[in-house]
Parts: structure tokens; C-alpha cells; sequence
């Protein structure tokens, strides 16, 4: 069998590099120095998994992160994956989010070798965005929706759960594509960091397989402090520090494994990009997708 015969599709991991805020979003008194440091140590594991299994991701950061963090910033871009923007404080996004992240972000990492400019953004908390606002700033996609439904956050249901042109050459650069997060079968589970916790790991993984094989590409976003010691925060509820820390660098260890050895690719969110205006080796019949 050739390899291309042997491709099942493209994973397109992500990470939101923010401070964590899950204590000031419940009320506490939780300074962003904390927030940063827990934030810095699930970083630091995650790196640490792409090296082992050598694959790319892409990392969309916080302004607020990339200010108190630069060195390990600069680290992602060294080790070959891509840094996007989400916002600059998490907790208190505003409007100017978009100008000053990408300010911010370009700014600790000029001349770093390797970086190619800040060409996506993600939305803190997937609110809604301002494509106008993102073409302006010279971003390229976008990757902010969710198209599922979760509870008491947002109802994506009706929204196109394939990659699509959000704004189709309005501005520069062609406009802005949209790379959704991906869903599972017509039900649309989500198949979001809080599903790799919750979901028995066969299940996850053979739904993960199954979107690959239809949609030829499968997009996931998880963050740092997910990867930490979460039981130091009675704040945080139990379904959410289920499988955290140690347990979800293993299964995200494990579901890399898997689906590579189930013939899956991985890449960054700008080689989709790629691929859809036409740039990538693997030029996509776009029609099939409309
Ligand atoms: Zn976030």
C-alpha cells in the first residue's frame, strides 16, 4: 500500500495558553501571577508530550501569558509549532483584544527562528467575534466556534460544523476561514478537552477516528492547567478534574499514538489554512465541502 492510500486525515491539536481563571471566574481571589504559574507548569507537559511523540500543534496564547512568559513562548515556536492569539486577559476580554495580542505576541517573538507571524485567533471562552475586526488586523482563520450545544455557554447547533469561509475576501489575505472544533456523529458531540476526561478512552478514540475518516481532518483544543494537579483547587468541580493532571497526559499520549498508528497525520491550524487557499501539498477539492 502506497502511504497516501494509508492517510486517514490530519489532527489538528491546539492549546489555549491562558493564565488559569477558573478561581476568578467562581469568585475567589486568585492573582494572574498564580494564574500564570499553574498555567506554566501544565505548558511545560504538554511540550513535553509533543516532543515524545514528535508532533506539531498549534498554540493559541494569551497576551497576559506571553508578557509574564516569554521564554516559554518563544519555546513552542522553537519546537515547531505554530502560536496563534487568544486575547490578551482571559477573564476580561475587550474589543482591542485583537490589535494588542497580536502586538504583544509578535513583539516577544520577532527574530525568533521559525516564527512566520501570528495568522489565527481564538475567541476567549469561544464568545462571539468580530471577523471584520480579524481581517483588519491581518489574521488569517479562525478557529472560536464550537458547533455543539453546551449548557449554560452557547447553543452551536445550527452553525456549519465543516471548515468554512467566515468572510470570504473582504480584506486581505482572501478574508477569514473558519476551522470549527470538531463533532462527533449527528448528534454533534463535542469532542472537546472536557470529552478526553469524561468519555471511557476507546469511545473517544473511535469517534475520533470515525470524524478523520469523514471529514478528513479532526481538530481538538485543550489547556495547560488541565494537565496540572487540579485537587489543589476545591473550586474546580469534579468532572472537570476527572482524568486531569497526570491522567490526561496519558491519554493524550495514548489518543497521539493511536490515531498516528491509525494512519492519521498531524499539522498546525495555518497548514489547513494552506490547504484551502490552494498553498498545500495536499490541495483539497473545496466543492466537497460546501
Ligand atoms: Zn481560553
Amino acid at each position: 500500500m502506497r502511504k497516501e492510500d494509508k492517510v486517514l486525515g490530519k489532527v489538528l491539536l491546539s492549546f489555549d495558553i491562558e493564565e488559569f481563571d477558573f478561581p476568578r471566574e467562581k469568585g475567589e481571589d486568585f492573582s494572574l501571577e498564580e494564574g500564570v504559574k499553574v498555567s506554566g507548569e501544565g505548558l511545560l507537559k504538554i511540550l513535553d508530550i509533543l516532543k515524545k511523540t514528535g508532533v506539531k500543534g498549534t498554540f493559541f496564547v494569551t497576551g497576559n501569558f506571553a508578557k509574564e512568559r516569554p521564554e516559554l513562548v518563544k519555546r513552542i515556536v522553537r519546537e515547531g509549532h505554530e502560536v496563534g492569539a487568544h486575547g490578551v486577559d482571559h477573564f476580561e476580554p475587550k474589543e482591542t483584544d485583537v490589535k494588542e495580542a497580536k502586538e504583544i505576541l509578535e513583539k516577544v517573538l520577532k527574530g525568533e527562528k521559525g516564527f512566520k507571524g501570528v495568522k489565527g485567533w481564538r475567541q476567549p471562552r469561544m464568545m462571539k467575534i468580530n471577523y471584520k475586526e480579524l481581517v483588519r488586523q491581518g489574521y488569517f482563520y479562525d478557529s472560536s466556534v464550537n458547533p455543539a450545544f453546551i449548557p449554560g455557554r452557547y447553543n452551536n447547533f445550527k452553525v456549519k460544523r465543516e471548515v468554512y469561509w467566515a468572510l470570504e475576501k473582504e480584506g486581505k489575505q482572501g478574508g477569514i476561514l473558519e476551522i470549527p472544533a470538531s463533532v462527533a456523529t449527528g448528534a454533534r458531540i463535542p469532542m472537546f478537552w472536557l470529552a478526553l476526561h469524561l468519555f471511557p478512552f476507546k469511545m473517544y478514540s473511535a469517534l475520533a477516528k470515525n470524524v478523520l475518516k469523514k471529514e478528513k481532518y479532526f481538530t481538538t483544543y485543550f489547556h495547560p492547567w488541565e494537565f496540572t494537579d487540579l485537587s489543589r483547587f476545591p473550586v474546580v468541580p469534579g468532572y472537570i478534574r476527572h482524568n486531569s493532571g497526570e491522567k490526561l497526559e496519558k491519554r493524550l499520549f495514548e489518543l497521539i499514538r493511536e490515531l498516528e498508528t491509525a494512519g492519521a497525520e498531524f499539522g498546525t491550524y495555518t497548514e489547513l489554512w494552506e490547504e484551502f487557499v490552494g498553498f498545500g501539498k495536499n490541495l483539497r477539492n473545496k466543492s466537497s465541502l460546501d
